[in-house]
């Protein structure tokens, strides 16, 4: 951890605001646990998954076909798997599909979005975090971002992408970070709420 203290503070008060800091660090860390934390997921029909911040209800189907997932107009999750495709088969299925979503909109926003992009970032993927929603390489250029980020609403994802490009112009979130981020995003204070209260990733939640 580095911190900045300014000149005229002693030592033993860096050392109590760090200390107090550090407990502050821990109590993030268990709410981004509790945040993403899975209850057993059993993927039968009925059970509430989350998409891009919207509660879909599981329609599980099985059939001798390629398994597949279809969000229909209804919000219904519809889940195709072969007869008696285990948990683990349906949650890689899901995943699968989450790691689609989420790619085709960072895309398009890599299209359309700001210019933080075109001009700075080498390459970027997707993985699964357990305690960080998006992370970034400054020397290589690359940033990664949660796979959990596909259950939560939109404007999380891009909080969390602008956030991470910013990192490729300042590397510590000082003063000329958050200029930086009200310039590329000046809502971003509204959607870091909102990613951190945003409900759990998974409830029990069966009609
Ligand atoms: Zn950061």
């Amino acid at each position: 951890m580095r911190v900045a203290v300014p000149k005229h503070i002693t030592d033993d008060n860096v050392r109590l605001a760090v200390v107090s800091k550090l407990s502050w660090i821990k109590k993030q860390q268990q709410v981004f646990k509790d945040q993403v934390r899975q209850s057993e997921r059993r993927y039968v029909s009925g059970e509430c998954h989350y998409f891009f911040g919207k509660r879909c209800r599981l329609e599980l189907i099985e059939l001798e076909a390629k398994p597949e997932i279809k969000l229909l107009r209804s919000g219904k999750l519809k889940m195709c798997v072969r007869p008696g495709a285990t948990v683990e088969t349906k949650e890689k299925l899901l995943n699968v599909w989450y790691r689609e979503e989420l790619k085709k909109i960072i895309l398009s926003y890599s299209k359309n979005g700001s210019p933080l992009w075109a001009r700075r970032i080498k390459d970027w993927g997707i993985k699964k975090m357990k305690t960080k929603w998006g992370s970034c390489n400054i020397e290589q250029r690359r940033i990664w971002l949660n796979l959990e980020l596909a259950k939560k609403p939109p404007e999380c994802l891009e909080y969390i992408l602008v956030h991470e490009l910013v990192h490729l112009l300042e590397r510590n979130h000082n003063h000329q970070f958050i200029e930086w981020m009200d310039q590329f995003l000046p809502n971003w204070r509204i959607s870091k709420q909102t990613l951190n209260t945003s409900p759990l990733a998974n409830e029990d939640w069966i009609y």
